[in-house]
């Protein structure tokens, strides 16, 4: 073989590492490349110094596996569709980069691909489209010139990849496929160009590449595991290839175990924060990467146990190798910068760079045999169980007599304008709110602002002739980290940007206590909005399951507990919002899917706990208020009856990605229904007539009178100037059909 394989694999490695940059560099550089004000020279010096600095760094810290091709424009998936020559037809450019960014961002009357969440996490992938027709081809160049990059530092790298299995499930079959056809019945032509990748990285002198399966932790058909093992049979058994290490995280292989044990790879990575080591002796022979440091919570690794989980590895499988339990992609870079934080709690936190060094500790402590002596199984992790009361389903009364006391007091026009609660964040927001921070402008003045921002909201709506207004967001950061920092329980950071999609990232609250919520949160910015307009204003709040699931939460309770605390603070503050006189109240559940169990068993009893606590935080509300709610990205498909049973009064899903799908499926509902029509993740603005077009298909669903209007999700991404151009479209399509009803 070329390469130096087979060399071991080193003590310690982390699946992969943020990119956004500490500084979200990264962020900075694209929009400025997006927006024209730098140019691709820029935009690549910006991303080589992120991926020098990050090698740089875990060589520092003493990491022994470093990971590359962990970078990305804007996400790993798409990077491997590229990879793959996937690109589909109508995206296909000279330009590669321009490609590459129409497909993420949709380009000039062409929408983007469809973007989702990538397991459970608040991480979005862009679905790449396989169709029987799609012609692949290998376009190595990226990983390649990642590891001549490092090489050039004096590292040496394991480019890390989407793996063949997981990169299909996760495709989507491409428009006009014909019936039955599933991305994963191009698996061998796939794996035949994965085949000719490691060649060429072998030819390059690469020890070892990782694969990352992530799929495998999820239930797979025994079709799909065969798949798995006649992959990784024939990647194996290539003359000219690096060693394999198949990567497995959020959650336990199952089934899928015993049949990558089958395969010929050198090594498999398991996540030992959501798995157990029960099967680990089957992986007998091959380097098992034990993932021990949790890669998507932020606290401390208990060193015993972990110490512990890796001795028993070795006992049972040979050669072990410390690491974390996923990419560190989902947590923050550093907590050493977070200095506002209470040292006491600082104290229990590790970010990335924490993480890192966490791991390189263990493999220490493990190759000098400590923790020998230590009890031989580490006892499971105190699984925290729920509080024992069964959770009462409440109920407010039946739809029909809500849906007439709403009528009575709203006066609504039939379909119904309004929008998902946000309007751009002006950049001048933005800078008062730092400058509140820094202490550099007052309370007052800060204030004065938003209630600006909130008049001018208020008369761009009413110039548009919307019907239900929203008073806009613009107090709030974010709409989690906001209502974190008025509830107890809650810490926030200063740095801690994760990303979520593209350049776009946020920043999780730590939920480390009891929630409480000291005082009212929304209702003077509700209250002053109403004030301003006669028409209904929606009061705006984020659902208890979505605070949690957009948090780093504790894990010395139980979730649902958690999660209760949360809804009881969410019912207060509805009650506090209709005494005010607010008519209208959404309360946002975009993160509903996002916790669902990876495998089907859990499924049930989370959706059973999650509805509760949905209805706990707003069955306090009278009949005459309104309840709305807002999914984005839902793939709604497996929730369905979740959300039904959510019994909101308005539900508001994003559609404009994949709208007949949407249509099919929530369309029966018997309550109020808004498919969102206008994509807000793109610049592009919907004419009217298209608007009115997917108005005119919704309404082939949803009778009109239960038929609402509205973008896709909140408007904050967008500029003042695409949402005021957009939204008068979509008022003159609503008015245009009422004509015709
Ligand atoms: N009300 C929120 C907003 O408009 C909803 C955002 C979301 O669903 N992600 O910004
Ligand atoms: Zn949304």
């Amino acid at each position: 073989m070329t390469s130096s394989f087979p060399a071991s694999f080193p003590e310690s490695t982390v699946l992969g590492y943020p990119r956004i940059g500490p500084d979200r560099e990264l962020k900075r550089a694209l929009e400025a490349f997006w927006e024209g004000r730098s140019d691709r020279a820029a935009l690549e010096r910006t991303a080589r110094r992120l991926r020098e600095d990050t090698w740089r760094r875990l060589a520092e810290l003493g990491l022994g596996g470093l990971p590359s091709n962990t970078f990305s424009y804007y996400d790993h998936v798409l990077d491997t569709a590229v990879l793959l020559g996937a690109v589909p037809e109508r995206y296909r450019n000279d330009d590669d980069l321009a490609a590459y960014f129409a497909m993420a961002r949709g380009a000039d009357g062409l929408p983007p691909l469809r973007m989702t969440k990538w397991f459970d996490t608040n991480y979005h992938y862009i679905v790449p489209e396989i169709g029987p027709d799609t012609v692949f081809s290998l376009d190595a160049a990226k990983p390649l010139s990642e590891v001549r990059e490092a090489r050039a530092l004096g590292l040496e790298t394991r480019p890390v990849l989407v793996g063949p299995v997981t990169f299909l499930l996760l495709s989507q079959a491409a428009p006009g496929s014909p019936d039955g056809f599933a991305p994963l019945d191009r698996l061998d032509d796939v794996v035949e160009v994965y085949g000719r990748l490691l060649g060429a990285l072998a030819a390059e002198g690469v020890g070892w590449v990782q694969l990352d399966e992530p799929a495998l932790v999820a239930d797979r058909t025994p079709a799909e595991l065969a798949a798995v093992e006649a992959a990784y049979g024939r990647l194996g058994g290539l003359a000219e290839r690096p060693a394999l290490l198949v990567a497995t995280y959020f959650g336990s292989l199952g089934e899928a175990l015993p049949v990558l044990a089958r395969t010929p790879v050198e090594a498999v990575a398991l996540d030992l924060v959501r798995g157990t080591t029960d099967d680990v002796g089957l992986l007998a022979g091959k380097t098992v990467v034990a993932g021990v440091v949790p890669g998507r919570d932020v606290w401390r690794t208990d060193r015993d146990r972990a110490l512990a989980t890796l001795h028993a590895v070795r006992e049972r499988a040979g050669r072990v190798v410390a690491g974390t339990s996923c990419s560190l992609l989902h947590v923050p870079y550093d907590v050493e910068r977070e200095t506002g934080l209470d040292p006491a709690l600082r104290d229990r936190l590790a970010f990335a760079e924490q993480k890192v060094a966490e791991v390189v500790a263990l493999a220490a402590l493990l190759a000098e045999g400590a923790g020998t002596d230590a009890p031989r199984l580490p006892a499971p992790q105190a699984q925290p169980s729920a509080s024992g009361a069964e959770i009462p389903h409440e109920g407010r009364a039946p739809y029909s007599v809500r849906a007439a006391a709403q009528a009575e007091r709203l006066k609504l026009p039939l379909l119904p304008v309004t929008t998902i609660g946000s309007f751009p964040q002006t950049g001048e927001l933005r800078r008062a709110r730092a400058a509140l921070a820094a202490g550099e402008i007052g309370e007052e003045a800060y204030e004065s602002l938003v209630r600006a921002e909130i008049e001018h909201v208020i008369a761009v709506q009413e110039r548009l002739g919307l019907d239900v207004l929203v008073h806009g967001e613009p107090e709030r950061n974010d709409m989690v980290q906001y209502f974190a920092e008025h509830l107890d329980g809650f810490a926030v950071t200063r740095h801690g940007w994760v990303q979520s999609y593209g350049s776009r990232c946020t920043r999780p609250p730590i939920l480390h206590g009891d929630v409480r919520r000291p005082e009212p949160i929304t209702v003077r910015w509700a209250r002053y909005a109403q004030s301003l307009t006669s028409r209904p204003v929606k009061g705006m709040l984020t659902g208890p399951v979505t605070i949690v699931a957009w948090s780093f939460v504790r894990d010395d309770l139980p979730l649902r507990d958690v999660v209760f605390q949360v809804a009881d603070a969410v019912r207060e503050e509805v009650r506090d919002l209709e005494e005010a006189g607010i008519g209208v109240v959404q309360v946002d559940e975009p993160a509903l899917r996002e916790l669902l169990p990876l495998r089907r068993d859990g499924q049930a009893a989370y959706l059973e706990w999650a509805v509760a606590a949905y209805r706990r935080a707003t069955s306090g509300a009278g009949d005459h208020t309104q309840i709305h709610t807002h999914l984005c990205y839902s793939d709604a498909d497996q929730i369905l009856a979740a959300i039904d049973a959510l019994d909101a009064d308005v539900t508001s899903v994003e559609s404009a990605r994949s709208r007949g799908r949407v249509l099919a499926e929530v369309g029966g509902f018997g309550r109020g229904l808004g498919p969102g029509v206008y994509d807000i993740h793109s610049p592009r603005v919907p004419g009217a007539d298209e608007v009115e077009r997917l108005l005119e298909e919704a309404l082939r669903a949803v009778p009109a009178d239960r038929l609402w209007v509205n973008p896709d999700c909140g408007l904050k991404t967008r500029s003042h100037e695409q949402v005021e151009a957009a939204l008068a479209n979509v008022t003159e399509a609503a008015a245009r059909l009422r004509e015709r009803l």
